[in-house]
């Protein structure tokens, strides 16, 4: 049984990790500190063989008993209010937490994987995004908290893999969506299914004509697990190319729920993107993996969660 440490294990992406890496045989330590995770995320997993839960801060010295095979870094607030209201926490826990999980996989010879983000393109100059291109970042913005941690990780996880031969793995993920989001953590995919089904009105922010494309969650998982069994060491974007803008996409969600809610045009954040897309030839070619979910089916049980949450 090979034996995984996952940070962040208790929040929207962890969980679903935890679970793949316990169906696949391994047992997981799941490490969270619950600032904008939950206990409900990994209820079921509680008492399954294999599974330990531990709450801690990873920005700390970070001590674990036993051999590791894997540790995957996914701790970090990851939506954009959640990153505003929590700027130290979101720095620190992308560079002192990427250090700390960084020194645990050196000391146990264990592999590692980061979870980075389509965010360290900016708002893109290029289109679609290709792992080589470096990105256009405002450093003092409010989106830059989270930017620019992504960053620094990316940077220490190949320092720890050039420096100290650790064997490291950096996926950087685009909008993923899906259950166990949370409710009120102001992405637009939560936001909209939750006010469509509250029949509130949609708030779309600018024009809606900024584009996203949205991957569901089981597709990423795997392309996450495969990326970590490869043996590509350099960022691999892991997403859907099925690209929308976003008054499109609250027009799909209008129609799958069969809301009466109407379109609110709200101002548009500071530094919101303009247009996202992976370039995914590289996870095609070198992973043999590619999103097989179509977005009505991820979004249909999306929004099955969010009414069951919502009674
Ligand atoms: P999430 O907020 O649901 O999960 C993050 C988890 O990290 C939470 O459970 C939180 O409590 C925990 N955490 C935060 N700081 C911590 C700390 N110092 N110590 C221990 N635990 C801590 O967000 P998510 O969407 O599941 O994102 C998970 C990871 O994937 C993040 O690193 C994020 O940057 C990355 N990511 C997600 C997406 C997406 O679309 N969901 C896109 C790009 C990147
Ligand atoms: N968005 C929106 N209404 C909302 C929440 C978000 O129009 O209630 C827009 C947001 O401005 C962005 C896109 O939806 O252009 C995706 O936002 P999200 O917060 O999900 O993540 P991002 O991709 O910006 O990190």
């Amino acid at each position: 049984m090979a034996r995984a440490l996952i940070t962040g294990g208790a929040g929207f992406l962890g969980s679903h990790l935890c679970e793949l890496f316990l169906d696949r045989g391994n047992e997981v330590i799941c490490m969270d500190n619950l600032i904008t995770g939950s206990p409900a995320n990994i209820r079921h997993l509680i008492g399954r063989n294999g599974f330990t839960f531990v709450k801690y801060d990873v920005t700390n010295y970070i001590h674990c008993e036993g051999s590791l095979d894997y540790v995957l870094h996914f701790a970090s607030p990851a939506s954009p209010i959640d990153y505003l209201e929590k700027p130290i926490q979101t720095l620190k826990v992308g560079s002192l937490g990427t250090h700390k999980t960084l020194g645990v996989a050196k000391d146990k010879k264990a592999r590692y994987l980061l979870a980075s983000t389509s965010e360290v393109y900016g708002d893109p100059l290029v289109h679609p995004q290709k792992e080589d291109y470096w990105g256009n970042v405002n450093p003092v913005g409010p989106r830059g908290v989270y930017d620019e941690a992504k960053r620094f990780a990316e940077a220490m996880t190949m320092a720890y893999h050039r420096f100290h031969g650790v064997d490291t793995r950096i996926v950087r993920i685009f909008n993923t969506y899906g259950e166990r989001m949370r409710i009120n953590d102001g992405r637009v995919v939560p936001a909209f299914i939750s006010q469509a089904l509250r029949d509130e009105p949609m708030t779309v922010f600018g024009d809606g004509s900024q584009t996203r494309s949205f991957c569901y969650v089981s597709d990423l998982v795997e392309g996450i697990y495969r990326l970590l069994m490869s043996n590509e060491t350099l960022p691999v974007n892991i997403g859907n190319p099925n690209e929308m803008t976003v008054l499109q996409f609250a027009q799909e969600i209008k129609r799958l729920t069969g809301t009466k809610a109407p379109i609110e045009f709200r101002s548009l954040p500071e530094d919101d993107p303009k247009i996202r897309r992976p370039d995914i030839t590289k996870a095609k070619k070198l992973l043999g993996w590619e999103p097989k979910v179509p977005l009505e089916v991820g979004l249909k049980r999306t929004i099955d969660y969010f009414q069951r949450v919502l009674l």
